[in-house]
């Protein structure tokens, strides 16, 4: 028979922290638009929310995606065949995913190429996706904006899973930190859903923010932006 959901993370907690009793485990499927998967302890108890694209998934990669959450939980080294396993995975999904996507899009909005001039927006998602998301986050719909707008410099729009970059960023003049810093930011808010605080939206939470000061070129790159 099946391991069920619960029993997998217990075998894997166990790997991972053998002297370790198993705390109080909840795991939960989200309709995440974009394949995110979160852990985190609170009062002695583990919850673990997964993307329900990974409800249907065979065994290995959920023991794939219990291990790469529980390491990182604990600050452990994840195993590299672990990681490969989840991102074929989620790789072969996400095309499907996308596919769906795109014809819910169809004629509602024209996105456009993530292959710009210069960069590649696909390549650079999936270089920050690595640096600092350990791999965990599903690629969006990248796409430039239309025109060489300097009045938004990038978004993240929910409802279509996509993040359009301006496309004065699409220039050899551009250094590429720069670019990594709008998109790292772009990605922030995919890992930090808008949340209602009173009646006022918070956008860029403290959090938010805190995380935003750990990309190394944070400093540089707001430089540069301002000066843009
Ligand atoms: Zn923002």
């Amino acid at each position: 028979m099946r391991p069920g959901i619960l029993e997998i993370f217990h075998d894997e907690h166990r790997q991972i922290r053998p002297e370790a009793a198993l705390p109080e485990l909840k795991v939960e499927f989200f309709a995440f638009a974009n394949l995110n998967n979160t852990i985190r302890l609170r009062q002695g108890r583990l919850l673990v929310r997964l993307s329900d694209l990974l409800e249907g998934a065979p065994e290995p990669v959920v023991r794939a995606i219990a291990h790469i959450l529980l390491a990182k939980m604990y600050r452990k080294p994840i195993d590299r065949g672990r990681a490969a396993r989840y991102r074929k995975y989620v790789g072969s999904h996400q095309v499907v995913h996308q596919a769906h996507l795109v014809r819910q899009m169809r004629g509602r909005k024209r996105l456009h190429s993530p292959q710009g001039r210069v960069y590649d927006l696909d390549a650079i998602f999936e270089d920050l996706n690595r640096r600092f998301f350990h791999g965990l986050m599903g690629r969006p719909r990248m796409s430039w904006s239309p025109s060489k707008t300097r009045r938004i410099l990038g978004h993240y729009d929910p409802a279509h899973n996509a993040i359009v970059i301006s496309r004065i960023f699409d220039h050899p003049a551009i250094p590429r930190y720069a670019l990594d810093y709008i998109v790292y930011h772009e990605m922030l808010h995919l890992k930090h859903p808008v949340r209602l605080r009173g009646s006022r939206r918070c956008v860029h939470s403290a959090e938010f923010q805190a995380e935003e000061k750990l990309f190394p070129e944070w400093e540089r790159a707001e430089g540069f932006l301002k000066k843009l």
